[in-house]
């Protein structure tokens, strides 16, 4: 029956951690992952997340089914760390939310729902490079994907201009990905200026703006900075759709909690699409997982708890920084070729470090370190027991 399917290529990024645990060599680091490492290296389950726990155990909870749209107390959380309490949405309870499969189930019931109902076209516009998930992701979801342009491997910085030239080009009515902060792979992102400027773009041509969060927080370390794109376009009057992963500011990867939300004129016209959201997700798996969106729902309610939570999301943030600091400094010090501000300047998880692909295949094989081969790091797997390893390897690959 099976003998006409073909084998299917190897995901990219999990191909990568495959190669890393094959390797023996006690220096060995893994920069492909996308997932928050601690200064020494392993994974990190915050405490506000296991205070979250603790609370939700002694309640003795049951293990009904959550309604289709999922637990309220944390949409309606969730929605209010994105678009802010005083929001004029939030205020006039015009956001329209369901709870998600994390990140990636948001879009793609986002994509979903924009297939079915968006009345103008069935293209989205993807930043060139986004996330690799993103194209199969809407693709699969039943839109047509096209690309604009985005990063400028000259100065590894934006292209803003030829951003402002693709924005200009599409047809009026376009639906446009944004990554609202520390966008991936690039770890570049428009000034607070350029992206009132996109705005204004996306005014004049009557675009529909698609936020995709997987970042608020983890960015900057300030929820408020890092909503800055989002909220801006929403002041200004966009009806803007967002995808909201907790993956990476809670650290809660596997339970797979994010929300997916629309911008809707009015409570009427509110529960109408909420409706139609019930209708999407119904089929693809019913209602979504219980555990995950307590523990957020916890988090986000409880002052404490927030509070707590808000200074693990800094310290997370912090460390990042600091190892660009360093890795920075480093090569720098070591008389590393070429120009290396962007390690500082990029924001959030990844650096897009120039890195050509035989210099990562070098790195492999000669030092041990595994990354992605269009040059990004996960700055996270970089800590004060390696920094200075790697630095150096990647100091000696560039000379070459
Ligand atoms: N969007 C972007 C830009 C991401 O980087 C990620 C995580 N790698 C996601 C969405 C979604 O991830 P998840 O489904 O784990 O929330």
């Amino acid at each position: 029956t099976w003998a006409a399917v073909p084998a299917g290529p190897p995901d990219p990024i999990l191909g990568v951690t495959e190669a890393f645990k094959a390797d023996k060599d006690p220096r060995k680091i893994n920069l492909g992952v996308g997932a928050y490492r601690d200064e020494n290296g392993k994974p990190y389950v915050l405490n506000s997340v296991k205070k979250a726990e603790q609370i939700i155990e002694s309640s003795q909870p049951d293990k009904e089914y959550l309604p289709i749209t999922g637990l309220a107390e944390f949409t309606k959380a969730a929605v209010k760390l994105a678009y802010g309490g005083e929001s004029a949405p939030i205020a006039g309870n015009s956001v329209a939310v369901t709870q998600a499969i994390s990140g990636t189930g948001a879009l793609r019931i986002g994509g979903a729902f924009l297939g079915r109902f968006y009345p103008h076209t069935k293209t989205i516009y993807l930043p060139t490079p986004s996330w690799g998930n993103h194209t199969p992701i809407f693709r699969d979801s039943g839109l047509e994907v096209k690309q604009y342009r985005y990063f400028d491997k000259k100065t590894v910085g934006l292209d803003f201009a030829g951003l402002k030239d693709d924005l200009k080009s599409m047809p009026e009515k376009s639906i446009v990905l944004f990554h609202a902060c520390a966008h991936n792979p690039t770890g570049v992102d428009p000034t607070p200026k350029q992206w009132k400027e996109i705005s204004d773009l996306v005014k004049e041509k009557q675009l529909f703006p698609f936020f995709d969060m997987a970042y608020q927080g983890f960015a900057s370390g300030d929820f408020t900075r890092d909503a800055f794109a989002v909220r801006h376009f929403v002041s200004e009057g966009h009806q803007v759709v967002l995808s909201q992963s907790f993956a990476k500011n809670m650290g809660l990867y596997g339970e797979r909690v994010g929300a997916f939300s629309l911008i809707t004129a009015d409570p009427e016209e509110k529960a109408r699409v909420e409706s139609q959201l019930k209708i999407v997700v119904r089929p693809m798996y019913s209602n979504p997982p219980l555990h995950g969106a307590r523990i957020a729902a916890t988090i986000l309610n409880k002052p404490e708890l927030y509070q707590e939570w808000e200074g693990e999301v800094k310290h997370m943030a912090n460390r990042i920084i600091s190892m660009r600091d360093r890795l920075y400094d480093n090569l720098v010090a070591q008389g590393t070729p070429g120009e290396w501000g962007h390690i500082k300047s990029q924001i959030g998880m990844f650096s897009f470090t120039g890195l050509t692909q035989p210099q990562t295949k070098t790195l492999a094989e000669k030092a041990h370190i595994y990354l992605t081969a269009d040059g990004r790091i996960s700055m996270a797997g970089l800590n004060a027991h390696n920094i200075d390893y790697f630095s150096e390897s990647v100091s000696k690959v560039v000379k070459g």
